[in-house]
């Protein structure tokens, strides 16, 4: 096992993904989370001189698989990504369901399936890096849209990530934060510690900060998707004899028409 840290580069790219990568200086190996724009992955690796290995990708969206093909023949790296959607994923050479692990470079890498935004998206956990990359699963403050699969789905999906150590630093697909929170305000409003997050995050949005990563513990407290037991937001939905289920799919409906 290889337990030294990873450099770990997050970058904003297209309208409002965040690439990220990450680089093991004892190897040289290189991984690229998803690939949504060839040359702002491209411009990273050269601004940084490294050579991409490895692409994990998450989930079918041109906007997390754009660079593959090219990525592949600039750098012939190894594409991995998820079992269940492998025909749509361009260039994909190994696949992996929920509960495979494999390492790169002596690091584990356990895969998570977070069905329901695609119904074969796929998270990366590496427990020895304490990080989880969730692509359109979980986001800051809200969670995917559901376009293929069901609620339930995507409420298992999220329970499997609110699992993890709640000090796991959390990378999502996604800069929506400050749209996020808003909307989580609205079903939370008594929730002190997500009002003043929601004027953090306005501050670093002002002053162009990422507001990810994000930590699974900050989640908890304050991400509605991930409180559909909490005895306030149920009340204030009306729905307090409702199963948790019950409860994530009212929030979910009203993001959407948000
Ligand atoms: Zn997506
Ligand atoms: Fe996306």
């Amino acid at each position: 096992m290889n337990a030294s840290k990873l450099k770990i580069y997050q970058f904003p790219c297209r309208q409002d993904n965040y690439g990220v990568i990450l680089h093991d200086p004892q190897s040289g190996t290189t991984i690229s989370i998803d690939a949504p724009e060839t040359e702002a992955v491209g411009d990273v690796l050269e601004s940084k001189g490294l050579k991409l290995t490895h692409i994990l990708t998450t989930h079918h969206h041109g906007d997390h698989v754009e660079g593959n093909e090219a990525l592949k023949s600039e750098y012939g790296c190894t594409i991995i990504g998820p079992a269940e959607e492998a025909a749509k994923i361009p260039g994909l050479d190994q696949s992996y369901g929920h509960g495979d692990t494999f390492d790169i470079a002596g690091h584990r890498i356990e895969v998570i399936g977070t069905p329901g935004h695609t119904l074969g998206q796929i998270a990366y956990y590496l427990p020895d890096q304490g990080v989880v990359f969730c692509a359109d699963a979980l986001f800051a403050l809200g969670c995917g849209r559901i376009f293929e699969g069901t609620p339930e789905m995507m409420f298992t999906a999220l329970e499997r990530l609110a699992a993890l150590p709640a000090e796991t630093l959390v990378y999502a697909g996604h800069e929506y934060t400050l749209a996020n929170a808003k909307f989580a305000l609205s079903v939370d409003p008594d929730n002190s510690q997500l009002a003043d997050r929601a004027r953090e995050i306005e501050v670093m949005r002002d002053n162009g900060k990422p507001t990810l990563p994000t930590t699974l513990e900050l989640e908890l407290q304050t991400n509605p998707f991930l409180r559909a037991d909490d005895p306030a937001i149920r009340k204030f939905l009306g729905m307090e004899s409702h199963s948790d289920l019950d409860v994530f799919t009212e929030i979910r409906a009203r993001k959407d028409r948000f």
